[in-house]
């Protein structure tokens, strides 16, 4: 096989229920099926009792059997705090989550052994890795990934990590919206509004996009992260027990054989009853004759429809939040396995009034869309960028546990922003800069997202140091924090360690949060502001007052302590509006002083403004 090799690029769909992976050849996107010729491969990891594990569709076949060791939906808890997939998942994902003592990250334990939901994912990403490679006759070491358009910047870095793990290096991180659109080609010459509405096995996703001039922007996202395919096949499952029990007794115990069995059965009724009106089934539980099941396509639709409406309920929340209107969108794009259910056609259809397209696989769009990314990156095709936004603002700690924002909210990625800092203490040694995400005005509401120290600067009075803080988030929405201090260049720098992860529900609760406390933030955010002015009056004031060369009177002397002692108490109260007072007549007074003051330094030293970090 002499297809390119060395450079090439894969793009790869990490999926809550399947993964796969597809490539840009001589003639176009194509995916990379198994030796078997499948293409999906369940996202699935089995442990076996002697030490070894099966990844892919023997793992699945392994679920019901053996649940405490079968290891599915490991998407759920990338990036994730511990306390996080407890609430949300409850005890649905039937193996045992737990957190480590010195993480509060979630880790999967399968008898005495951690693992990490990166581990899990990269058993996972090694086998897509090696379909690939039996695929193309030849090694592959880079690839594009998807994820979807909520994860935010830890669950982003855990699945590179999931990458590195498994002998990959993931030359970017797409999402999966943008990447379906790219699949169908939405992006040349053409402006517009792409809704990509994703119903896969566990999850629905619905994402707004906007394109112009070949760039795309997630303008909303909606969707509920435990409605898909898996609540389709439990209510037909319901109906084949119900069955089974009007056979036997209905308190009797079905063996999870038998359950295995059943579930996997109602899954095929489910993909039948997407062809044809009725599918039937008989059931061998070793009875004196096996029992007969049959659903109609009619019974089905019934059964689904209240989870139905709730997608096309996202998909009003999603436009409104694009401000959007179903008419002016342009093209719908309909991605995920559970897609292929007539009537969920049919009710999208419905609701935007427009055909969507189906002319691709839904289950392997995500990945030809990665393919033609990846393809981008190894040089095949040049006429593409792809931007995203950042769904939170970055920024870090100033003194008083303020929250100095760098890079706002929906900002486009990749973004870059500097603000420079300075000392609140004298001869401070080493400055903590703590980084955090969020909306609100005081970084205890805010999320930490890592922190890190620049040492060994030598003693300066506080104030005089000059902190270059930079931001950089790359394409890929992984965040970079840099810190140089000019007069004695030390530089310290973080790439985000990942800390627990947000869902989009999560960070839309954030933003109604701050707009909700927006007044009684703004209130601190002064209080704090103030205390800070009125401790680097005092402070550049009893500096200038020493200096020898500083021709002051007794009296004036006197006034001016008597001044600073007064922002001293007003400082330690609550009284915004009488500190601010102070603040501002006392500033004026200085301003006379920094006028009679020798040197451009020492007014500078009066007239600082800088905001200054925590010692
Ligand atoms: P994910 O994105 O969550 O990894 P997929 O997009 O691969 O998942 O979708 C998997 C879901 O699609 C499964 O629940 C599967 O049963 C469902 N599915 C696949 N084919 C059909 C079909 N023909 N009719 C109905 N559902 C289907
Ligand atoms: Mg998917």
């Amino acid at each position: 096989m002499s297809e390119k090799t060395g450079d090439v690029v894969i793009g790869i769909d990490l999926g809550t229920t399947n993964s796969l992976a597809a490539i840009v050849g001589k003639d176009g996107p194509r995916i990379l099926t198994r030796e078997d010729g499948a293409a999906l491969i369940p996202s699935v990891v089995s442990f076996l009792d002697d030490g070894g594990h099966l990844v892919g569709e023997e793992a699945r076949a392994r679920s019901v059997t053996h649940p405490r060791s079968t290891v599915h939906s490991v998407k759920r808890l990338m990036g994730q705090h511990l306390e996080e997939v407890r609430r949300r998942e409850g005890d649905r994902l039937g193996y045992e989550v737990v957190a480590t003592e010195d993480s509060e990250l979630a880790r999967v334990r399968i008898g005495d052994k951690l693992y990490t939901p990166q581990e899990i994912s990269a058993l996972v990403l090694r086998e897509v890795k090696r379909v690939a490679e039996q695929a193309l006759g030849h090694e592959v070491e880079q690839a594009v990934i998807t994820v979807p358009a909520y994860f935010d910047d830890s669950q982003r870095q855990a699945t590179r990590d999931a990458a590195r793990i498994a002998g990959l290096q993931a030359l970017r991180i797409v999402n999966e919206p943008t990447a379906a659109a790219l699949a169908y080609g939405l992006d040349t010459s053409r402006e517009g509004t792409v809704v990509v509405y994703d119903l896969g096995g566990g999850t629905f996703d619905v994402s707004v996009l906007k394109i112009t001039q070949g760039v795309y922007k997630v303008a909303a996202t909606a969707g509920d992260t435990h409605l898909g395919g898996d609540d389709f096949d439990h209510e037909i499952m319901d109906r084949i027990l119900h069955a089974v029990r009007d056979h036997v007794s209905a308190t009797a115990t079905i063996p999870v054989e038998a359950l295995q069995q059943i579930r996997l059965s109602a899954e095929g009724l489910k993909r039948q009853l997407s062809e044809r009106q009725d599918a039937h089934l008989e059931i061998d539980l070793g009875l004196d004759e096996p029992i007969a099941f049959r659903i109609t396509r009619q019974e089905f639709e019934a059964a689904v429809r209240p989870r139905l409406d709730e997608t096309l309920a996202c998909c009003r929340a999603a436009l409104k939040d694009a401000g959007v209107t179903p008419d002016q969108v342009d093209e719908v794009v309909l991605v995920g396995g559970s897609t292929r259910i007539p009537l969920v056609r049919a009710l999208v259809e419905e609701m935007f009034g427009r055909t969507p397209h189906t002319e691709l696989d839904p289950d392997r769009v995500v990945a030809l869309g990665a393919a033609i990314q990846a393809d981008v990156l190894s040089g095949g095709n040049k006429d593409l960028l792809l931007l995203d936004v950042i769904p939170l603002s970055l920024g870090i700690e100033t003194v008083g546990g303020a929250f100095a924002k760098l890079v706002t909210r929906n900002s486009t990625v990749p973004a870059r922003a500097t603000e420079m800092f300075s000392t609140s203490v004298d001869d401070q040694t080493s400055i903590e800069i703590n980084v955090f995400q969020g909306e609100r005005e005081l970084v205890r509401d805010c999320r930490p997202l890592g922190a890190f120290k620049l040492r060994g600067l030598p003693g300066m009075p506080a104030g005089l140091p000059r902190v270059e803080v930079t931001f950089l988030v790359d394409a890929d929405g992984v965040l970079t924090v840099k810190a140089r201090e000019q007069r004695s260049e030390l530089e310290a720098s973080i790439d985000v360690v990942p800390s627990h992860g947000l869902t989009r529900d999560e960070v839309k609760d954030i933003i109604r949060d701050s707009i909700k406390e927006a007044r009684s933030d703004f209130a601190a955010r002064e209080l704090i502001e103030l205390r800070n002015k009125a401790h680097n009056l005092a402070t550049g004031t009893r500096r200038v007052l020493a200096m020898p060369e500083m021709p002051f009177t007794d009296a004036q002397r006197k006034d001016i302590e008597d001044d600073l002692a007064r922002l001293d108490t007003l400082s330690k109260g609550e009284d915004v509006a009488a500190l601010r007072e102070a603040c501002d007549a006392f500033g004026d007074k200085t301003q006379a002083l920094a006028d009679q003051a020798i040197g451009e330094a020492i007014k500078a030293e009066l007239n600082r403004e800088q905001s200054r970090l925590p010692s």
